[in-house]
């Protein structure tokens, strides 16, 4: 492994922009003067480090900085939106300094724009900076294919208390133990695929319930209440992305959206949804923001499901392997995965087999290697429950208690062994099939 180490001196208001390859791994530390990445304050001397990310390093007043390693991109930027991002922050605080004075409740933001072009980034600046004022944001993550929190595939809602960890983002621990920046667990429902599209009603279904229980967090937690919520979209922008947008805006009372990087969206927005009590804000894109392709996207979607079960460099996890009888469990897929989506049917036809149907998936070797959802549900669908039957909305609407991989299927003793985060026998037996699939290296 290299060990040259570079010097960096960036001016106020400059940043550096790195890009680090999944096999390279690089220090970086603050030697003088302030930085941030992505809003989280770094502090002096001590290395924090970096495997397969692109981030900024960002400085108000100027500073000194030492990479030790090898990035396959580095350079320094002297123009960038900051402080058109940071006069955003401004503005929503004061939103967040009445609510708190009139104990109402604080913004709630939905940043859209297309894909790469810094939702994320942007979604970790602003509540790093609501953080710093000392409140306690809610991370709500609707972009299923990235899993900023969790696992891909889920859509998330997290209490934040904590800054957010400069080397591991929004964390990775997932529902199975507090997450980096939180002391509460986060919310997490699966939707089990990475694209809105492949069943919208799904998807639609899942942010009005997360929207509820988020509805019922802001009723009980004031400081959450007034602090308000940030929430991260996929980066569908088509007629179904607005639908999407539509809804979202509805079932979280949304009272700021703010568009980035893209005119005729941030036009759209304008025409179809500002209104009295709803402010459109169009924001520049970042010249740092890159683009992924699809083969980074799969590399980092497989990382989380890594870090998810083994940890990271940083706290490292031992899952454990359990034998689970297929009698035992009831797996759940939702729709018929072998219809045409929604969107690809011809105008006016409508799909035959319902969208939530729940489909009961027999166990085999075709779940090897999958990654299951378990659901927090305590009965079978069609089970008599002490309020009555167990309806499909009810069943998709249950959270997540975590995750297990398939690692190996016994057919013919019908049995499967399992990976999981936590010891002894899986309590919950209701186990969610999606389309992630992950092949233990
Ligand atoms: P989106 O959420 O719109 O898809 P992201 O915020 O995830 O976009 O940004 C895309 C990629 O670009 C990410 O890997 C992110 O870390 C990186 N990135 C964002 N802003 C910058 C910047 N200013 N400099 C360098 N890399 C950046």
């Amino acid at each position: 492994m290299t060990t040259e180490s570079k010097e960096w001196l960036l001016d106020e208001e400059n940043e550096l922009r790195i890009e680090i390859d999944f096999e390279a791994k690089v220090k970086l530390r603050l030697v003088t003067g302030t930085a941030e990445v992505f809003g989280t304050e770094l502090a002096q001397n001590i290395d924090y480090e970096f495997s397969g990310r692109k981030l900024a390093v960002f400085t108000w007043h100027g500073c000194k900085l030492i990479l030790q390693g090898q990035c396959s991109v580095e350079y320094i930027a002297n123009e960038t939106p900051m402080i058109s991002y940071l006069n955003t922050h401004l503005a929503l605080e004061q939103r967040r300094v009445l609510a708190s004075q009139k104990n109402i409740q604080g913004p709630r933001v939905l940043i859209v724009g297309p894909n790469d072009v810094g939702k994320t980034s942007l979604s970790k600046m602003l509540l790093s900076y609501t953080l710093r004022q000392s409140r306690q944001p809610i991370y709500v993550d609707l972009d299923c294919s990235e899993g900023s929190i969790t696992m891909p595939g889920c859509l998330t809602a997290t209490p934040l208390t904590e800054m957010i960890d400069v080397e591991e983002g929004f964390g990775s621990s997932a529902t199975s133990a507090p997450t980096a920046g939180s002391a509460v667990m986060p919310l997490v429902y699966y939707y089990g695929s990475p694209s809105p599209k492949d069943n919208v009603k799904l998807y639609n279904i899942l942010v009005s319930r997360l929207a509820q229980s988020v509805g019922r967090r802001l009723e009980e937690d004031e400081a959450a209440r007034t602090s308000g919520i940030i929430i991260d979209t996929n980066g569908l922008i088509d007629s179904t992305g607005y639908d999407i947008i539509a809804h979202c805006i509805k079932s979280f009372s949304v009272d700021v959206i703010i568009v980035l990087g893209h005119e005729r969206l941030y036009s759209d927005m304008v025409r179809l949804h500002q209104k009295p009590g709803l402010s459109v804000v169009k924001l520049a894109k970042s010249g740092g923001v890159v683009e992924r392709d699809s083969a980074f996207r799969r590399h980092t979607q497989n990382q989380k499901i890594k870090e998810y079960f083994y940890g990271t460099s940083k706290s490292e996890l031992a899952p454990y392997s359990t034998m689970v009888n297929y009698h035992d469990v009831e797996i759940l897929r939702v729709g018929d995965g072998n219809l045409a989506p929604t969107w690809a049917l011809p105008i006016g036809e409508e799909r035959l087999t319902s969208e939530t149907q729940l489909v009961k998936v027999d166990p085999g070797d075709h779940l090897l290697h999958s990654v299951l959802a378990v659901s927090n549900a305590e009965k079978p669908p069609g089970t008599t429950a002490p309020d009555g039957l167990t309806t499909e909305k009810e069943m998709i609407g249950n959270n997540l208690a975590g995750f297990v991989y398939v690692s190996e299927i016994h057919d013919a003793r019908k049995k499967m062994t399992v990976l999981s985060p936590c010891p002894g026998r899986i309590p919950k037996k209701v186990w969610w099939l999606g389309s992630l699939k992950w092949a233990e290296e």
